[in-house]
């Protein structure tokens, strides 16, 4: 049992006075006055405009290269928050993509050891087409990171990490010298730009797949980049046109939408993370507890020097073998059973049943926790973990 070394709930101080936006507003306030037309007339929100072309004569002539009016907005609410540009994207990966698709042939790419499946295939791809050498790294391995700035073409970070929530060095790796030319990224949707704001620490992006938390609803898929160099911008704005990796109207409107509540849905789910972390640490029927905010987590440090929260997943194992988990998950009434994370409603899933991730331990499960009241989901788990 090690206990929470509690933040006091941080999003106080995320939207208190170390973390301004541009026009000087908090975090929590930008989230919501951002990407909107305060012309008089004009809707509150930029309304949902599905068009693939334009009457000739404006700036937009076709949606795959101008956009529509809803990416704009998005663009500029996620942009601000981490103080960069933003470039959406249809998913996560086809941000990704878009980055990876800057890279050279024979380059050296630098990935971490506990790696989104996604990635890594992104990168093996890459080996086999374009003679890429791939080095995997530990999250933990600062000196290896460092190493890694002085020859490789890409840095690929994770941080916290899926699913052991392993968080990297990033003050010191981000400061590295790297080699000219190199893109260092970090794909932050664990962390949330309330949380982390990369490029302040030195990257050149930051990566979200905005169908977890930036979306929050389990209802979309997007993606964003940011970043500060306009040359690089324009690059990944050339590839999302070639690519047709372009978000659509529904999903840019459902993304801003459900944006404008991260602060409120972050720290309700963290906090009860938190929670929920300490009282399965203590559960007979649960052998070990993966969460930043505990003390026994071994990358505790860096996350309580470079988180402002905790976040709100979790990774434990169930005592006993794989059909145990599996019966933890069938039990769960209220948590549903289901991949992904950062969503209003709270998910689990045994990780190790996904193609590539078979290293980990067998009864790993990993609970993305939802808004729902931390009663009622500590009942849940109580039922499912006792029945076992
Ligand atoms: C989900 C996820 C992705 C991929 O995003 P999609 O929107 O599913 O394409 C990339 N990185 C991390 C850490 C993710 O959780």
């Amino acid at each position: 049992m090690s206990g929470i070394d509690s933040k006091g709930h941080s999003m106080k101080r995320v939207g208190g006075e170390e973390t301004r936006q541009a026009g000087s507003l908090s975090v929590d306030s930008w989230l919501v006055a951002a990407g909107r037309d305060r012309q008089a007339g004009a809707p509150l929100n930029v309304p949902m405009m599905p068009a693939s072309n334009f009457v000739l004569g404006t700036r937009r002539v076709y949606a795959r290269n101008e956009g529509v009016p809803g990416w704009e907005a998005l663009e500029e609410v996620l942009g601000g928050l981490e103080g960069g540009e933003a470039v959406s994207f249809a998913s996560g990966m086809a941000a990704i993509a878009a980055i990876f698709d800057q890279i050279p042939a024979n380059a050296l790419v630098a990935l971490p050891a506990d790696c989104y499946q996604g990635v890594l295939s992104l990168a093996e791809a890459g080996r086999s087409r374009r003679g890429w050498r791939i080095e995997r790294i530990a999250v933990t391995d600062t000196i290896g990171w460092v190493r890694a700035c002085d020859v490789a073409d890409l840095i690929w970070l994770e941080s916290p990490s899926n699913p052991l929530l392993e968080v990297a060095d990033l003050d010191t790796i981000c400061a590295a010298p790297r080699k000219a030319g190199a893109i260092l990224g970090v794909d932050n949707t664990f962390a949330t730009p309330l949380n982390q704001r990369p490029l302040e620490l030195g990257a050149d992006v930051s990566v979200h797949s905005a169908t977890k938390f930036i979306g929050g609803h389990s209802d979309l898929l997007c993606g964003v980049v940011i970043a500060r160099d306009a040359s690089l911008c324009a690059d990944l704005r050339r590839t999302r046109v070639l690519a047709g990796a372009t978000p659509g109207a529904l999903e840019a409107f459902l993304a801003t939408r459900g944006v404008r509540t991260l602060a409120l849905r972050l720290e309700r789910a963290q906090r009860s993370a938190e929670e929920l972390a300490e009282r399965l640490d203590r559960h007979a029927g649960v052998s070990c507890v993966r969460y930043p905010g505990l003390r026994s987590h071994p990358t505790h440090a860096a996350a309580r020097r470079q988180l402002k929260g905790y976040g709100t997943v979790i990774s434990f194992d169930v005592k006993g073998v794989a059909t145990d988990a599996d019966g933890v998950c069938r039990r769960l009434k209220l948590i549903q059973h289901a991949t992904s994370l950062g969503a209003v409603e709270s998910t689990i899933e045994r990780r190790a049943l996904h193609h590539g991730q078979e290293h980990l331990p067998e009864t790993l499960l990993r609970l993305s926790v939802g808004i729902e009241a931390v009663e009622d989901l500590w009942m849940d788990l109580e039922q499912a973990l006792r029945a076992g």
